[in-house]
C-alpha cells in the first residue's frame, strides 16, 4: 500500500521511501523516513496535492510523489505516547532561566578585537529574520512563507563591537535541495563563521533538531536559540532547557524573538562561545545499541578511514563521514579518496545496509531521528493541543476547504485591490495630491514674485513639480498594496495559496511554489525575481522569472490610474481589473508556449511545509512599509527626478541649444522620431508617447511624469481614447524597468536579460496591435 491510497484522517507507518536522488534525500530530510507515522490531513481543493501530518508538523506532497512512499496502516500512536509522557515530572524553567552549560571565562580566548562572525542558521519560518532584526536593529523583510529570505544579509549586533551576524536562507538539512539552500550550506562550510546561532522553533523541536544535529557535526562553536517559547509556554507546554543542553552539548537559550525575550542573554552566550571558541561537546549521536549498532560502527569506521582526507579538504570529519554514507557526491569528490578507499568505504556501507535493513540515506536519517526522539522524550512536555494549531485548523477549514478555497482566494485578492485602489490608497492619494498642488502653487507664486529666470521657473514648475509630483502622489497606493501583500505573506496564507494552486499551475508546467514570486510580482518584479531562488528546479525557476514581469507591478499603477482618470473615469474598476487580468492571461499563454518549446519536462516536486497561521508582528510590518516608502521616495528623487529634468531639458532646447518655442523641433522630438515608425502601426507613433515609453524603461512611473511634461495640462483633449487604451496595454507588457532587468541578469545571465527586453517589447507590440484592432472595429 502507498501513501497515495490513504484517505482523510487515515494514519499509517511508512515502510519504504522510493524516489531517487535529491528528491529522495529531501523526503528523508523532511522526516519522511521508514518507521515514521503519517496522518492524512486533507487534499487540496482540486484533489492534489495532499497535506500530511508527520513528526508533529504539516507537510504537503503531490499524489505522484506520495505514490512512491510505501506504508502500512496503523492505529494512531501519539495518544498513547502523550499519556506516558505526562506522568514524568518535569522542571519548568521560565524564559531566560536555566543552567549554563559551559563554564564561563575559561579556555583559550581569541585575541581581543577579533571580528566575531555569526551565522544565523535554522529551518524556514523559525524566526531567523525576526531575530536578525532584533540583533542588528535593521529591518529585513520577515514573512511566514518558506523562503522569504532569499539572499544573505549581514549586520553588526547592536551595542557589541566587532560582531557581524549573517541572516541565511532557511534550510532543513545540510544537503541542499534548492539554490538558496546552497547559499546557506556553502556559507557555513566555506566562510567558517566564528560561531553559529542555530535558531530552533520550540513549537516543533522534533523537526528542527534534524538540522541542529548536522550543524553540531561541523564542530563550529554554536548556541541553540529556542525561539517561539512564548507560544510553547502560552499553551501550557515546557522544555527542559538544562536537559537539552546536556544532550546536545551546546548552550540552549529559550527566547521569543518577536517579543524580545531572552535575546540579550542569547547574545551574551553567543559572544562567549565565539570568543572562547567553545566547540560543541557532542558530535556523536549514533547509539551503540540501536538496531545492533550497525550505523554506529559504520559511521565510526568511515570517520577513521577518511580522517586525513577530510582534514586536507578542510571538512569536519564527522560531517564528512555522515555525508559520505548518505552518498553526497559533492563531499565525496572533495575528499578525493583513492580507489582502494572508495571500495572499502562502499563495502562498509553495504555491510551496514544489510545489517540495518535500510539503505544508506534512510539509515542515517533514521539514526538522527531516533536521537531526536530521545531528546524530545526527555526534554519536551508538549501541550495537549496548541492554540495556534487549533486556530490554524479552523481557519484552514475555509481557506483551503474543498469548495471554499478558490472563492476565498478571489475574494481576498479582490478585497486587497479594492481597498488599495479605491478606499485607503485613493483617499491618501487625494490628500497628498492636494498637498503637492498647494506646494507647487506657492512655489510658482514665490518665483514669479522674485522674478526668477523663466527657464529655471519652467524647469521647476513644469519639469520637477509636474513630473516628480505626479509620481509622488502614488506613494500611498504603493505602500498600501505592499502592506496587504506582506500581511498575506506574513500570516502564512500565501503558503496555502501555493498548496491549492499547485494543480492549476502544473497545467502550465509550473509548481505551486511559483505562485509566490508571481504574487510578489504584483508589488515589484525585483524581489519577485529574487524569490524564485526558493524554487528547487532550475527549469521552474527560469520559467517563473520570465513570467513575473507580466504581473502588473506597483510602478505601473500610476500609469493605469493616470489614464483611467483622464479618459475612462466611469469604467475605472473594469479597466484596472482588465489590465491585471490581461497580464496574467498573457503569462499563461506564454507559459504554454514555453512548456511546449524551451522548457519541456515536468514541474518540480512539491514538498513544502505549511506553517501555522501567525499574527504578523506590527513592528515587522511597519518596518517593511517604511523601507518601501523610503525606497520609493529615493527613486522619485533620484532616477525619476533626473529623468524628468533630462526630458524637460531635451524638449526645451534644439541641437543648437536654443530654447525652442514648439517642442516639436526639440532634440527630444528628433531622437524619438527614430523609434516612431515602429510604433506607428499601433497608433503610438507620436514622438511624445515614444519618449515617455523610453523613459519608462528607467522607471515605469516616468511614463506618467514624461507625458505630464510633454503634453502639458489636459491630456484627454489631445489624445484619442483608443490611443490611450493601446498605450495602457503596451505599458503593461513591454520591457520591465532597468532594475528588474538587472535582477534578471543576475539570476539568468546577460543573454536572457537582453532577450527579455526584446521579447517583451515584441509581445507588447503584438498584443497592443490586436487590442487596437478590436477596439477600432468595435467602437
Ligand atoms: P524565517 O523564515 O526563519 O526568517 O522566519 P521569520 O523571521 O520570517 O518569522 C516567521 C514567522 O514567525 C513570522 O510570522 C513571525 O512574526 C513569527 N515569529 C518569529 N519569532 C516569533 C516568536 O518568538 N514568537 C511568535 N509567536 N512568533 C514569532
Ligand atoms: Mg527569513
Amino acid at each position: 500500500m502507498t501513501l497515495k491510497e490513504l484517505g482523510i484522517k487515515d494514519t499509517a507507518v511508512i515502510t519504504k521511501v522510493g524516489g531517487e536522488g535529491a528528491l529522495r534525500q529531501h523526503f528523508l530530510d523532511m522526516g519522511v523516513i521508514p518507521g515514521a507515522e503519517v496522518t492524512v490531513v486533507k487534499f487540496a481543493p482540486m484533489g492534489d496535492p495532499v497535506e500530511l501530518m508527520i513528526h508533529g508538523y504539516k507537510l504537503t506532497l503531490r499524489l505522484d510523489d506520495a505514490a512512491k512512499i510505501e506504508v502500512r496502516p496503523a492505529k494512531s500512536q501519539s495518544v498513547k505516547e502523550e499519556i506516558a509522557r505526562k506522568k514524568k515530572k518535569r522542571e519548568h524553567p521560565g524564559l531566560g532561566e536555566g543552567g549554563k552549560f559551559h563554564p564561563k571565562g575559561s579556555g583559550d580566548p581569541l585575541p581581543d578585537g577579533t571580528l566575531l562572525t555569526f551565522a544565523l542558521v535554522g529551518n524556514q519560518n523559525s524566526g531567523k529574520t525576526t531575530l536578525f532584526n532584533r540583533l542588528t536593529g535593521t529591518n529585513q523583510h520577515v514573512g511566514n512563507f518558506p523562503g522569504v529570505t532569499v539572499d544573505r544579509k549581514d549586520g553588526p549586533i547592536q551595542e557589541h563591537k566587532n560582531t557581524l551576524v549573517t541572516d541565511l536562507p532557511g534550510i532543513y538539512s545540510m544537503s541542499p535541495y534548492s539554490s538558496e539552500e546552497i547559499v546557506s550550506r556553502n556559507f557555513v562550510l566555506d566562510e567558517k563563521p566564528r560561531a553559529i546561532i542555530n535558531i530552533v522553533d520550540a513549537t516543533n523541536v522534533g523537526r528542527n533538531l534534524y538540522l541542529t544535529m548536522q550543524l553540531l557535526e561541523m564542530g563550529i562553536p554554536m548556541v541553540v536559540a529556542l525561539n517561539m517559547m512564548d507560544e510553547v509556554v502560552g499553551n501550557g507546554g515546557s522544555i527542559d532547557v538544562n536537559a537539552m543542553e546536556e544532550l546536545l552539548g551546546v548552550p540552549v537559550l529559550p527566547i521569543s524573538a518577536s517579543k524580545n525575550e531572552g535575546v540579550a542573554e542569547l547574545v551574551d552566550h553567543a559572544i562567549h562561545v565565539a570568543h572562547y571558541q567553545e566547540k560543541p561537546q557532542r558530535q556523536d549521536f549514533c547509539d551503540e545499541s540501536d538496531h545492533g549498532g550497525a550505523v554506529h560502527r559504520c559511521l565510526h569506521a568511515i570517520a577513521h578511514l577518511i580522517e586525513d582526507h577530510a582534514r586536507r579538504a578542510d571538512i569536519p570529519v564527522r560531517f564528512a563521514a555522515s555525508k559520505v554514507i548518505e552518498g553526497d557526491p559533492l563531499i565525496i569528490s572533495q575528499l578525493g579518496l583513492d580507489q582502494n578507499e572508495t571500495e572499502t568505504m562502499e563495502h562498509i556501507v553495504r555491510q551496514m545496509e544489510n545489517e540495518r535493513g535500510l539503505d544508506r540515506s534512510a539509515a542515517i536519517a533514521d539514526m538522527r531521528y531516533s536521537f531526536i526522539q530521545r531528546v524530545c522524550d526527555e526534554t519536551v512536555t508538549k501541550p495537549k493541543e496548541s492554540r495556534e494549531r487549533l486556530r490554524s485548523e479552523k481557519i484552514d477549514r475555509y481557506l483551503t476547504g474543498k469548495y471554499t478555497a478558490i472563492p476565498f482566494f478571489i475574494g481576498i485578492m479582490g478585497l486587497v485591490f479594492w481597498l488599495t485602489f479605491s478606499v485607503i490608497g485613493a483617499w491618501l492619494q487625494g490628500l497628498l495630491e492636494t498637498g503637492i498642488d498647494a506646494l507647487s502653487g506657492i512655489a510658482d507664486e514665490a518665483m514669479t514674485a522674485a522674478g526668477v529666470n523663466e527657464v529655471i521657473h519652467g524647469l521647476i514648475i513644469d519639469g520637477i513639480f509636474a513630473g516628480v509630483g505626479s509620481v509622488l502622489s502614488f506613494l500611498p497606493i504603493i505602500v498600501t498594496l505592499f502592506f496587504f501583500l506582506s500581511m498575506l505573506e506574513d500570516s502564512g496564507y500565501i503558503a496555502r495559496v501555493a498548496f491549492f494552486m499547485d494543480k492549476l499551475l502544473r497545467r502550465i508546467g509550473l509548481s505551486g511554489r511559483s505562485i509566490v514570486p508571481m504574487l510578489i510580482g504584483f508589488g515589484c518584479t525585483v524581489p519577485a525575481v529574487m524569490a524564485t531562488r526558493t524554487l528547487p528546479s532550475e527549469r521552474d525557476r527560469k520559467m517563473t522569472i520570465l513570467l513575473t514581469p507580466f504581473m502588473s507591478c506597483t510602478a505601473k499603477v500610476p500609469i493605469y490610474s493616470f489614464f483611467i482618470a483622464a479618459f475612462f473615469p466611469q469604467y475605472g474598476w473594469l479597466i484596472m481589473t482588465g489590465l491585471y487580468l490581461l497580464g496574467i492571461l498573457t503569462a499563461i499563454v506564454i507559459a504554454y508556449f514555453y512548456r511546449g518549446t524551451m522548457f519541456r519536462g515536468k514541474a518540480a516536486p512539491f514538498v513544502m511545509e505549511l506553517p501555522d497561521y501567525r499574527m504578523p508582528g506590527a513592528r515587522n510590518v511597519a518596518q517593511l512599509l517604511w523601507e518601501k516608502a523610503k525606497d520609493f521616495l529615493q527613486r522619485a528623487f533620484s532616477i525619476i527626478m533626473i529623468a524628468t529634468i533630462v526630458v524637460w531639458f531635451l524638449q526645451s532646447f534644439d541641437f543648437t541649444f536654443n530654447l525652442v518655442s514648439d517642442s516639436q523641433s526639440s532634440i527630444l522630438a528628433m531622437i524619438s522620431g527614430l523609434v516612431a515608425p515602429i510604433m506607428r502601426p499601433i497608433g503610438l507613433g507620436d514622438w511624445r508617447i515614444c519618449t515617455s515609453l523610453i523613459s519608462g524603461f528607467m522607471a515605469k512611473e516616468s511614463v506618467v511624469s514624461t507625458i505630464q511634461i510633454l503634453f502639458g495640462g489636459s491630456i484627454s483633449s489631445v489624445m484619442a481614447p483608443i490611443t490611450a487604451a493601446t498605450l495602457l496595454v503596451f505599458s503593461l507588457l513591454y520591457t520591465p524597468c532597468v532594475a528588474a532587468v538587472a535582477s534578471i541578469k543576475r539570476e539568468m545571465g546577460m543573454k536572457w536579460a537582453v532577450n527579455v527586453v526584446i521579447w517583451q517589447c515584441i509581445i507588447a507590440w503584438i498584443v497592443a496591435f490586436i487590442v487596437r484592432l478590436v477596439l477600432i472595429t468595435v467602437i
